[in-house]
């Protein structure tokens, strides 16, 4: 098992390096900060690019994929989180699982669903380690949510369609928010979409940089 305390280049004064820069970029949330500042995201890539772990930026992970920015893990989690913790959370797109691990440390359960394989299966290694017991795995596209286990009181995509997928929609429970990147490559906007009675709210965040949403399984 890697090492969990952190030493060197992932120090605590190394992360809380990095809880500055994300306060400055306008992160406000302290539940947020908190969990920011306690998931370790060197366990997430190859040890020869956790020198770079609290770096704000994304690194890649193989299978042609990358671990989220914090920036942007932080963001989106703020949004989804804003109007109240959410009970149980749909995550599309474990990647890496450093997202899931930053879900778990505040929702009471997470369902994440990843279409690559592989990919699934080093996240839930490393999860299990890090001790989370609160995450469940499904190798599915998302595309198709995960109704067996919804409606969910928050959706969160980590990879961009070009239009919102109506079965994530169908999957929200009255109140509940999904975050999303939409559109094409170079000209993303971030989207929350909150389910009302009788309709879906649809706020335009900021422009963003996400892998594209790919359908099918690899
Ligand atoms: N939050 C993750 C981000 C990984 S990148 C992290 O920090 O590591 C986005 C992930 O979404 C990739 O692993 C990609 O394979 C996955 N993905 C893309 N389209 C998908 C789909 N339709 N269903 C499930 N996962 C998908």
């Amino acid at each position: 098992m890697k090492d969990l305390a952190g030493i060197g280049m992932t120090s605590q004064r190394t992360r809380d390096r990095l809880i500055v820069q994300l306060k400055k970029l306008g992160i406000k949330d302290e539940r947020v900060l908190d969990v920011m500042r306690k998931v370790p995201r060197h366990l997430f890539m190859a040890d020869a690019l956790s020198s770079r772990a609290y770096e704000n930026t994304a690194l890649p992970i193989g299978h042609g994929q990358t671990i989220s920015q914090p920036y942007i893990v932080a963001r989106m989690t703020e949004l989804l989180i804003e109007d109240g913790l959410p009970e149980n959370v749909l995550e599309v797109g474990t990647g890496s699982g450093y997202q899931s691990a930053v879900l778990a440390s505040l929702i009471p359960r997470v369902f994440s669903v990843e279409r690559i394989r592989p990919l699934q299966e080093q996240a839930k290694v490393v999860l299990t380690n890090v001790g989370y017991k609160n995450i469940n795995f499904k190798h599915s596209d998302g595309g198709w949510g995960w109704k067996a286990c919804g409606p969910y009181q928050g959706i969160l995509a980590a990879a961009a369609p070009k239009e919102i997928p109506v079965k994530l929609l169908e999957q929200l429970s009255i109140g509940a928010k999904l975050v999303i990147p939409i559109g094409e490559d170079g000209r993303q906007v971030l989207q929350r979409v909150t389910r009302t009675e009788s309709a879906y709210e649809v706020e335009t965040i900021e422009p963003v940089s996400f892998v594209p949403f790919l359908n099918g399984l690899a």
